[in-house]
C-alpha cells in the first residue's frame, strides 16, 4: 500500500489488543469493553488463532501514520 500523503511503500505490520480491536467515535473509560460502545466498528481480523486481537495495519515512518484497512476486502 501506498502512503497518501508521501506516496512512499508502507510497511505491513499490525495493531494488537488482547481484548480486541475497535474504533470508536468517542473515548472509553474503559477501554477493555470498547466493542460495547455506542457506534463501535470492529477493525479486527476474526481468525482461529488470535479472534479479534489483531488487525493488519500498514505504517509511514516518514509520516508517523498508520492505515488500517478493515472488513472483507482488507488484504492489499
Ligand atoms: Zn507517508
Amino acid at each position: 500500500m501506498k502512503c497518501p500523503y508521501c506516496n512512499l511503500e508502507m510497511e505491513k505490520g499490525f495493531i494488537q489488543c488482547r481484548d480486541g480491536v475497535y474504533w470508536t467515535p468517542k473515548k472509553q473509560w474503559v477501554s477493555a469493553l470498547s466493542s460495547m460502545a455506542k457506534g463501535a466498528v470492529a477493525i479486527c481480523v476474526d481468525d482461529k488463532l488470535m479472534p479479534k486481537s489483531r488487525a493488519e495495519a500498514y505504517h509511514c515512518e516518514k509520516c508517523k501514520t498508520v492505515i488500517i484497512p478493515y472488513g472483507e476486502s482488507s488484504e492489499k
